[in-house]
């Protein structure tokens, strides 16, 4: 079956845009039609993502730097104006999942730097696109996860979890705040999902840390325990971002097969 073009016209911003889960809804939208812009701090990964998108005849333009910059957010908004003149789509995506130790064990810059990605990160990516999303309404799809919404327990990520948490309510404050300029803005609190995330992940002194828990085997009810797609996740983002979703504003939808329900 063909690909819908729903999102002809459009134009969407995708930071983290270069791995995992927003290379793979850079591909969803630019199939649908999208023009579509890729942040990430990676440029070999955006030159790949872009030459991937490019080569299914999609309209891609990458921007390199660090989603907690405040200088390169506004490089990356500039651009977008001056090549399109409009933004339609925010997928506020880039994050790590940082160092995952005990409390007396995680440094200070540790904390600080995973707060500052994932929520500094998030913060400046949508107040920076405000001007152009304001213009014709859009829609903002934040990506957090089921740490620090439904699931409490993962060992030593308490930065990570409470970033998280905190991009949940961030989510909800501003679809109110920016509902009169017909902007929704959504979060996804997707569970485990196959993507390089876990790879850059500091687990330290972890073992020590006596949790009252035991994770039952196919603990992702839907798939008998194996990780979700980045496939997957890339076609909710598209359904949020598309006139689909027209009446769908501040609120979070879990795509996480279900490990949610059994864990949390
Ligand atoms: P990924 O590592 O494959 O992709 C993350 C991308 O963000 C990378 O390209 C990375 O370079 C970029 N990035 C990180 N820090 C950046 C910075 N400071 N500036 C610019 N770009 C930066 O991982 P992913 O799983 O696709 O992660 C995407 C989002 O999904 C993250 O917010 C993550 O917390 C969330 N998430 C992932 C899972 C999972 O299981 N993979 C589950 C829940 C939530």
């Amino acid at each position: 079956m063909e690909t819908q073009k729903n999102l002809r016209g459009k134009t969407a911003l995708i930071t983290g845009g270069g791995s995992g889960i927003g290379k793979a809804s850079a591909l969803e939208l630019a199939a649908r039609g999208a023009r579509v812009a890729l942040f990430d701090r990676r440029v070999a990964d955006l030159r790949q993502a872009k030459r991937e998108i490019v080569a299914r005849k999609g309209i891609c333009l990458t921007v390199a730097g660090d989603v907690a910059s405040e200088r390169a957010i506004a490089r990356c908004m500039a651009r977008i104006r001056r090549e399109w003149g409009r933004l339609d789509i925010v997928f506020a995506n880039a994050g790590i999942n940082g160092v995952w130790t005990r409390l007396e064990n995680l440094r200070t810059s540790e904390w600080d730097e995973t707060i500052r990605i994932n929520l500094r990160g998030t913060f400046l990516t949508v107040k920076g696109a405000l001007p152009l999303l304001r213009q014709r309404g859009g829609s903002v799809i934040i990506t957090s996860s089921v740490q620090g919404t439904r699931l409490f327990h993962n060992s030593g990520a308490s930065p990570y979890a409470t970033s998280k948490a905190a991009q949940l309510a961030f989510g909800r404050m501003i679809a109110l705040e920016l509902a009169d300029h017909r902007i929704r803005v959504n979060t996804i609190c997707p569970g485990a999902i196959r993507t390089n995330l876990g790879k850059n992940t500091e687990v330290r002194d972890v073992e020590n840390l006596h949790l009252p828990i035991i994770v039952p085997k196919g603990a992702v009810p839907l798939t008998g325990g194996a990780p979700g797609s980045p496939e997957q996740v890339a076609r909710l983002v598209a359904f949020l971002a598309s006139d689909e979703a027209s009446h769908i504003t501040g609120t979070e939808v879990f795509i996480d097969g279900g490990e949610s329900l059994l864990l949390g």
